[in-house]
């Protein structure tokens, strides 16, 4: 389980659980999320740690883009 997006309504939860992806909005994250599908349980602190460690490891992918946009200007 893993949270996808941050929006204003709350937080995109993705779950992975019987092999069959789905995902859900939380509103607020307590202690623990449940899945309201599968009915898996996953810790926020372990979700909102994966989030910020893959938001952080972003901005390679846009490097490159921008990189190649200034490659294709010059030219
Ligand atoms: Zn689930």
């Amino acid at each position: 389980m893993y949270i996808d997006e941050q929006l204003t309504e709350g937080y995109v939860i993705v779950c992975g659980g019987h092999s069959d992806q789905h995902s859900f909005l939380v509103k607020n994250l307590s202690l623990s999320v449940q899945c309201p599908t599968c009915g898996e349980v996953a810790l926020s602190v372990e979700l909102a740690t994966d989030f910020v460690m893959r938001q952080s490891g972003s901005p390679n992918g846009q490097h490159a883009r921008i990189n190649g946009t200034l490659i294709g200007s010059e030219a």
